[in-house]
């Protein structure tokens, strides 16, 4: 059942639209003094090395964040033409970076204070690096590896009581953190929706969980793929949002065209991920103005062929 590894995907071009989501959302809610809660449903090893087995064999990173850091050095090349696109890939080779995406790069560059990015933080460290002495961090991962490594990166920290490692379904029982004590959380939910019933899971567990803390925010990942399940996640979830009253935000990034193509000796070659995006329920106000700026920036950067586009929609 679990074969899904995110060694193999960190700082790829999703965990890039994944992680400046979630920054640019902590930080807004860090804001305030009162005690933040973080529930993050599916929290992976924690931390990753770049120049490691896994991440060296997938080679993902090097099309998502080390190509950012790349591009930070280098005027940006020009945008490549979108098609068939939502919002056309406008050239932004003058634009400084976006606001986001600075910021982003910023945090990476914290836990690789001599440059590059040897070291990527999963979100339970990009999250556990942002919070407060007297903020909570629970997080939720089956993989027994994985558990075990999440388990020994986060003890590394000595945070005692304020993050929480538990080895539980993170779709079954994360609710039980809802609503904390202060009233305040951002529940992360990002499932590697390998298989099919991940989908129905998450509009599940969003459906609970805005019945228990109908004011927390709440941030989705999942990947654009030709599959219906992906294709109607975001519907529903705009459909639950909407009849709940609640305000959303849906941001998606494309980088490469998702048809299969064909190599020269006639074998069928599948794309690899595309695209995928992020839905939020409460997203703070702050977060479109911030996405609208860092969107188009990231899909000329980050761009793999000419199909590569962005969207941004809001509403509630
Ligand atoms: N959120 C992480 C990050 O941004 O660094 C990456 C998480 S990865 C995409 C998904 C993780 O969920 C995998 O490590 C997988 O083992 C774990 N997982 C799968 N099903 C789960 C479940 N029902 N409950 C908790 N964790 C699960």
């Amino acid at each position: 059942m679990f074969s899904y590894r995110h060694a193999f995907h960190a700082g790829n071009h999703a965990d890039v639209l994944k992680h400046t989501v979630l920054i640019a959302t902590l930080d807004h809610l860090l804001e305030k003094e009162a005690a933040l809660t973080v529930v993050d449903t599916h929290a992976g090893a924690g931390l990753y090395r770049l120049d490691g087995d896994y991440a060296g064999t997938s080679g993902e990173a090097a099309e998502g964040v080390l190509r950012l850091l790349a591009d930070k050095k280098a005027p940006a090349s020009p945008a490549p033409a979108a098609k068939s696109a939502t919002k056309k890939v406008a050239p932004e080779a003058e634009a400084p970076l976006a606001d986001a995406i600075a910021r982003y790069l910023s945090v990476i560059h914290d836990f690789n204070p001599k440059g590059g990015a040897r070291i990527y933080p999963g979100s339970p460290f990009i999250v556990q690096h942002l919070l407060r002495d007297h903020d909570k961090l629970k997080l939720f991962e089956l993989h027994p590896t994985d558990a075990r490594t999440l388990d020994a990166n986060i003890a590394q920290l000595e945070a005692g009581r304020q993050i929480a490692v538990l080895r539980e379904d993170g779709f079954g029982s994360a609710t039980k953190f809802l609503p904390p004590p202060s009233r305040r959380a951002l529940v992360l939910m990002d499932p590697s929706y390998e298989i099919k019933s991940d989908y129905g899971r998450v509009l599940d567990f969003a459906a609970e969980a805005l019945k228990r803390f109908a004011t927390g925010t709440y941030a989705i990942w999942y990947p654009i793929i030709p599959r219906p399940e992906a294709h109607d996640l975001p519907r529903r979830l705009k459909t639950l949002a909407t009849k709940a009253g609640k305000p959303w935000l849906h941001a998606t990034l494309t980088v490469k065209s998702s048809k299969l193509t064909t190599t020269p000796t006639g074998e069928t070659q599948r794309p690899g991920l595309p695209a995928s995006g992020m839905f939020l329920i409460n997203p703070p106000y702050t977060l479109k103005p911030l996405l609208a700026a860092a969107l188009p920036q990231l899909a000329e950067r980050l761009a793999q062929d000419r199909h590569a586009t962005f969207s941004l929609d809001s509403g509630g």
